[in-house]
């Protein structure tokens, strides 16, 4: 799906110490309409976060208290806001720890205005799931990771398809409701999906023969003539 809309106005957090950065940045953020503030350094940074909770932070990884490495994970601890890492560090395994930690996108020095604009616009665009109001929802052996898209049995992670991730996660995020194969349709493939409902039966088989091989006990129960529910 292509979404053309304008993206809504948004807080952002600029973390540089290089004045004239803060300056190109601040302006390619305001004329795209956001609100930016700024900070120089780390403990500026965590002072803006205390008091304040942004859409992005902006941050770069050479700051004169510390590196912005540890501040992209001590930020990932606490909030789901999107990183950008804007450094002048192009190696690659300062990016592959940038993302390791969650961050979001990486651009490097020097960059122009409308790629930052453009990197921008891309994250406001993504869907965001906070891990603060969706923690890891547990079922005996089985946890279901919907912010990671992560299911372990008994500590191991499972191999899921897309389509088995989003039954489960459908299904464990209202674990007392049951789910008839069209509101499983409509929630999965989307409203506008046409075709047999009982491909949902195939995928449901495929996700219990995963979740269920290993686990104590079989977490996704059959509800005759009605659909499929968390076991209780
Ligand atoms: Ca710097």
């Amino acid at each position: 799906m292509c979404d053309n809309s304008p993206v809504e106005a948004a807080d952002v957090l600029v973390v540089e110490d290089a004045p004239e950065f803060t300056r190109i940045v601040t302006t390619v953020l305001q004329n795209a309409g956001h609100q930016v503030r700024t900070a120089a350094t780390m403990t500026e940074a965590l002072a803006a976060l205390a008091v304040a909770s942004p859409d992005i932070v902006i941050l770069d990884l050479g700051l004169p208290d510390g590196d912005g490495l540890d501040l992209c994970r001590l930020i990932r601890e606490r909030s789901s806001v999107y990183v950008l890492i804007l450094t002048g560090r192009d190696n690659e395994a300062d990016k592959l720890i940038g993302f390791r930690l969650g961050a979001d996108d990486y651009v490097t020095k020097p960059f122009s205005s409308r790629e930052l604009a453009a990197r921008v616009e891309a994250l406001l665009r993504r869907p965001r799931t906070d891990p603060n109001t969706t923690p890891p929802r547990v079922f005996g052996d089985m946890v279901v990771d919907s912010v990671a898209r992560e299911v372990t049995v008994a500590g191991a992670p499972v191999d899921l398809t897309r389509i088995e991730f989003d039954l489960l996660d459908v299904l464990s995020g209202d674990p007392k409701a049951v789910f008839n194969r069209q509101q499983l349709l409509d929630r999965v493939w989307g409203p506008g999906w046409f075709g047999d409902d009982h491909v949902v039966d195939v995928h449901i088989a495929n996700l219990r023969k995963k979740v269920d091989q290993v686990g104590e006990r079989s977490w996704v129960r059959t509800v005759r003539g009605v659909g499929y529910s968390m076991a209780g």
